[in-house]
């Protein structure tokens, strides 16, 4: 969701907590970054409408495709490769220790968990994870809270065993992951289409994602586009996924989707799926009724 409307429509629909609140929505088109307070606020308010369900709020996702224009940055070649989500945050990262400090204060008296965009390394969990200890050690009275990461690099999914020793959770962002394992910018007129998420390619990165997580007692949940297909919810499940963050129209389809299914059977389509060659291959699998 990117803001309280979309909470309350969740909640509306039948939403069981949020996923991922993009947090840019608080940083777009203004002259200047908002407050701490402010943030604290923001965070408090909709975490509230949430009246007790659990909001994961990922840290400021720009750079890339998205610019700000506080934060003017130099012109970079390939800026989809360069500094963007949270290596934006470790080479300038005011803004982000003030939204770290502001989400952990909202976290007090709510169930708040922090999910950090476009980790690839390990190096840069450790360093975000570094800045969120001292900002939480300058707060009076502040519980920890759990930290994810988003995979939406191959890296980060390969490597997934060992990330999941850092992080209590991790979520995929398979908008990203696709574009970065396909090499297809996902926004190209022409290629854009042919970025499918259901690609078994990405079903395989998921795949190693989940084994990688269980390995620790890790949980795993998918929060970019694919979560919001009704051709791949049955296999998300049977993949080992625990989490579905779709958007909000999709809530109902996605809960009907998984409530037509044993999780027998999704295991059963999720290893068919994982064998095929092609996205067609894999879509040929699972007859679309939503
Ligand atoms: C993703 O990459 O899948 C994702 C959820 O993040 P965004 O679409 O905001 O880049
Ligand atoms: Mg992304």
């Amino acid at each position: 969701i990117g803001g309280l409307a979309e909470a309350r429509q969740g909640m509306q629909l039948g939403a069981e907590g949020v996923g991922l609140l993009r947090s840019e929505f608080l940083f777009l088109d203004r002259a200047t970054a908002p407050t701490e307070d402010e943030q604290t606020a923001t965070y408090a308010e909709i975490a509230a409408s949430l009246e007790g369900r659990p909001l994961i709020i990922r840290t400021l996702d720009v750079g890339g495709d998205k610019p700000l224009s506080y934060l003017p940055m130099p012109r970079e070649e390939n800026p989809m490769l360069g500094i963007r989500g949270v290596r934006i945050g470790l080479d300038r990262p005011e803004i982000f220790r003030t939204q770290v400090r502001a989400i952990l204060r909202a976290a007090k008296g709510h169930p708040i968990r922090i999910l950090f965009p476009m980790i690839a390394t390990l190096d840069e969990i450790r360093s975000v994870k570094g800045l969120v200890e001292e900002e939480r050690a300058k707060l009076a009275d502040s519980d920890p809270v759990e930290l994810g990461i988003m995979v939406e690099m191959p890296s980060t999914a390969v490597l997934a065993r060992q990330f999941a020793r850092e992080v209590d959770f991790f979520s995929v962002g398979t908008n990203d992951l696709t574009q970065y394992t396909l090499a297809m910018d996902r926004g190209h007129p022409k290629l854009g289409s042919k970025a499918d998420a259901i690609n078994p390619a990405i079903l395989q990165l998921i795949a190693q994602t989940v084994a990688g997580a269980a390995a620790e007692g890790k949980w795993v949940g998918v929060c970019g586009g694919l979560a919001s297909d009704p051709q791949a919810v049955a296999i998300l499940v049977g993949l080992g996924v625990k989490e579905l963050s779709c958007s909000v129209p999709a809530i109902p389809m996605v809960k009907a989707a998984v409530r037509g299914y044993s999780f027998t059977d999704c295991q059963a389509l999720a290893q068919r799926a994982l064998s095929q060659g092609t996205a067609a291959e894999v879509r040929a699998l699972v007859p679309c009724n939503y």
